[in-house]
């Protein structure tokens, strides 16, 4: 995609710092870093989103996840790592081409929050089950 800054990156247009790179993903070095070593992972193939995501796009990307995860580990032990992906702008998505973000975590220093207070009884067993339903009903296998 011609004005998609992340499909540059992938043909050199637009210079970045790469970690992993095959036929089918490329990881690089987020240009401004939550942590040290926050890195992405996208798809070569343009692809706006999840949803929009085909099968094997998918399994090409998450089979390279957990080698940038162990990459990233080795190299500065953090305590912890989320990887997290936005969909939509509302969703926090500024970019328009997949992206998942490797963030080490070091302490609470970050700010990144990413708990959130169970909310217990919200929804009745039956309405998680009615719930359930309308999203099984929506599967297009
Ligand atoms: P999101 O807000 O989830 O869409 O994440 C987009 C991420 O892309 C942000 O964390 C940006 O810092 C990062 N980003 C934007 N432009 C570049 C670039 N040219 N090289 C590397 N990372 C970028
Ligand atoms: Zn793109």
């Amino acid at each position: 995609m011609s004005d998609c800054i992340f499909c540059k990156i992938i043909d050199g247009s637009i210079p970045s710092n790469k970690v992993y790179e095959d036929e089918h993903v490329l990881a690089f070095m987020d240009v401004a870093p939550l942590t040290k070593g926050h890195t992405l992972l996208i798809p070569k193939q343009h692809v706006k989103d999840l949803y929009e995501m085909p099968e094997d796009v998918a399994r090409n990307l998450y089979a390279a996840a957990p080698k940038i995860a162990n990459a990233i580990k080795k190299a500065f032990n953090p305590q912890g790592l989320n990887t997290i992906n936005n969909n939509g702008a509302f969703a926090g998505q500024s970019v328009f081409h997949y992206h998942l973000h490797f963030i080490p975590r070091y302490d609470d220093s970050d700010g990144l929050k990413v708990r959130w207070e169970a909310k217990n009884g919200e929804f009745t067993p039956e309405q998680l089950k009615a719930i359930a339903e309308e999203i099984k009903t929506n599967l297009n296998e």
